[in-house]
C-alpha cells in the first residue's frame, strides 16, 4: 500500500516530513512493514503552501485498515489544526494511482475534487480534515513515479523545542567539502552561509541532500549538532527539475515553470533593490526575465548578457515575468562598436566630416571613408549558470548533478 499525507504544518511549527517519521515508527510497532518513504515536492508556485510544498508517501505492507487508522490518529495528534491554512489530507491506496495526477500537481494546479475522483477510481481510502485540501498533495505523493530521484536525510528535534538550533557550522562545511558534488546545498560556500537548516520554529534540525542514501549518510556523519530525537532518509524528487515544462513564450501559464530557448532582446538593467531584468524573445513572443537580489552573484552573469545572445532559461512564470533558476548561454552575440579612425599620417583620431561624409584629419586634411571597428570583449561565455544554493528551489536540479547537454 501507499500512504500519502499532506498539509499538516503551519508557520508556527510541525512539518509533514516529521509526522511521516513518527508514523513510520508507529506502523512498525503495529507490525506493518515499511518498505520505503518518499518526500515529494509539488508545484512551488501554489499559494496555499506553508513553506516548500512538500507531501509524503510511505510504502508499506500489512493490514490496510490498521495502517489507515494509525495514520489518521497520527494526524489527529500532530497536525497544527489551529492554523487556518492547515487542511490535512490522508490517502491509503492499494493500487497504483495514475502518474498523470502527480505530473499535473508538480507542474500545474489540481483541485480537491480531481484528487477525490482519482482516489475513488482507484478504490483508495481518503480522509480529509477541515477543507481537506491536503488530499491533493497526499494523492500526488502516492501517484508520483519518476526515474530520477535523489535522497535527503533529515534530523529532527522535539517539536515543542522552538528555540535556536544547535548545529556546528564548521562541521557542515566539512560535510560539504567531503561529499560535494554527491551532496549539495548543505552550505553556500560563495556566500559563506548555511543552507541546510530552516530558521522557522519547526522540528527540522538539519537536512542533507544528495544522490543516494549512502552519500547523505556519509555527509551526515561529519555533522555535529544537538542530539536528534529521530532521523530519516527520504527518497525524493528534489533536485530533479520535475517542475519544468518545455514551452514557448506564447504558451506561458501563470504559476507554471518552464525551460525555454530564445534570444536576449535588450540590455539587462538593474532596478530597485538590486533586481536585474531583461527581455527574451522567441518566434512566439517576448517576456521579461528576473534575477532577484537573493540570487546574489548570479545577477553578474545576467548583467553581462547582451542583445542577440542565444540562451535557454529555466524558471517560474509569475505575474508576467520569469523568475530565473538557471540559464544556458548557447552563443554570445558579437558586440560591435564604431569610432572615428586614426589618421594614417599623424596618428591623431580623425573627426567626422558630416553625416555619411566619412572622416577627416583636422591637421593633415587626410580623409577616410571607413570607421574603426571595435569588437567589445564579452565577459560571459557559453555554458550553464545557476542561482547559488541559498536561493535554490527544492525542485531545481543543481548543475553539480550533471551539466545538462550543451
Ligand atoms: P507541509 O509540510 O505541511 O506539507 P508545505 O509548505 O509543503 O507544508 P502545505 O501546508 O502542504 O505546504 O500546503 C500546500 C497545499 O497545497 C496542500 O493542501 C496541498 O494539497 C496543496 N497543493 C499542492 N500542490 C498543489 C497543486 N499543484 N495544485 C493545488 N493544490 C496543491
Amino acid at each position: 500500500m501507499r500512504i500519502g499525507i499532506d498539509d499538516t504544518d503551519s508557520p508556527a511549527g510541525m512539518c509533514t516530513t516529521y509526522l511521516g517519521a513518527v508514523l513510520i515508527h508507529r506502523l512498525k510497532e503495529a507490525g506493518i512493514s515499511v518498505t520505503g518513504q518518499r518526500l515529494i515536492r509539488l508545484n512551488p508556485n501554489v499559494i496555499y503552501k506553508t513553506r516548500g510544498n512538500a507531501a509524503i508517501c510511505i510504502e508499506a505492507k500489512g493490514d490496510t485498515d490498521a495502517a489507515f487508522r494509525i495514520a489518521a490518529a497520527c494526524i489527529d495528534e500532530l497536525a497544527e489544526f489551529d492554523e487556518e491554512k492547515t487542511n490535512p489530507g490522508l490517502v491509503v491506496a492499494e493500487t497504483r494511482l495514475p502518474v498523470s495526477f502527480y505530473l499535473q500537481a508538480v507542474t500545474g494546479f489540481c483541485t480537491t475534487e480531481e484528487a477525490e475522483a482519482v482516489c475513488r477510481a482507484a478504490g483508495a481510502r481518503v480522509r480529509k480534515w477541515k477543507n481537506g485540501r491536503g488530499i491533493i498533495g497526499a494523492t500526488a505523493a502516492c501517484a508520483a513515479e519518476q526515474d530520477d530521484m535523489t535522497s535527503e536525510i533529515l534530523a529532527y528535534r522535539d517539536p515543542n523545542d522552538k528555540g535556536e538550533r544547535t548545529v556546528d557550522r564548521e562541521s557542515l562545511f566539512r560535510a560539504e567539502e567531503e561529499t560535494f558534488p554527491h551532496t549539495w546545498d548543505t552550505v553556500d560556500t560563495a556566500n559563506d552561509c548555511i543552507v541546510c537548516f530552516p530558521h522557522t520554529p519547526d522540528p527540522v534540525i538539519f537536512g542533507i541532500r544528495g544522490e543516494s542514501p549512502e552519500w547523505v549518510k556519509k555527509a551526515r556523519s561529519y555533522v555535529k549538532s544537538q542530539e536528534p530525537v529521530i532521523e530519516i532518509i527520504y527518497r525524493t524528487n528534489q533536485g530533479t527539475d520535475a517542475h519544468l515544462l518545455e514551452g514557448d513564450i506564447a504558451s506561458l501559464v501563470d504559476g507554471c515553470s518552464y525551460r525555454l530557448t530564445g534570444v536576449v532582446a535588450d540590455t539587462p538593467e538593474t532596478g530597485r533593490g538590486g533586481h536585474v531584468s531583461f527581455l527574451i524573445t522567441d518566434p512566439s513572443g517576448v517576456v521579461r526575465c528576473m534575477a532577484y537580489e537573493p540570487t546574489k552573484g548570479f545577477r553578474d552573469i545576467i548583467r553581462a548578457l547582451a542583445p542577440g545572445d542565444e540562451i535557454t532559461i529555466c524558471g517560474s512564470y509569475k505575474n508576467g515575468s520569469i523568475n530565473l533558476e538557471k540559464l544556458h548561454v548557447i552563443s554570445c552575440a558579437e558586440i560591435i562598436r564604431q569610432r572615428p579612425p586614426l589618421c594614417p599620417s599623424c596618428g591623431k583620431r580623425m573627426k567626422s566630416d558630416g553625416v555619411n561624409k566619412g572622416w577627416k584629419c583636422r591637421r593633415c586634411k587626410t580623409r577616410a571613408e571607413e570607421p574603426e571597428i571595435i569588437h567589445e570583449p564579452r565577459t560571459v561565455s557559453p555554458g550553464w549558470y545557476e542561482v547559488p544554493p541559498s536561493a535554490r528551489r527544492h525542485l531545481a536540479k543543481p548543475l553539480c548533478r550533471d551539466v545538462p547537454p550543451e
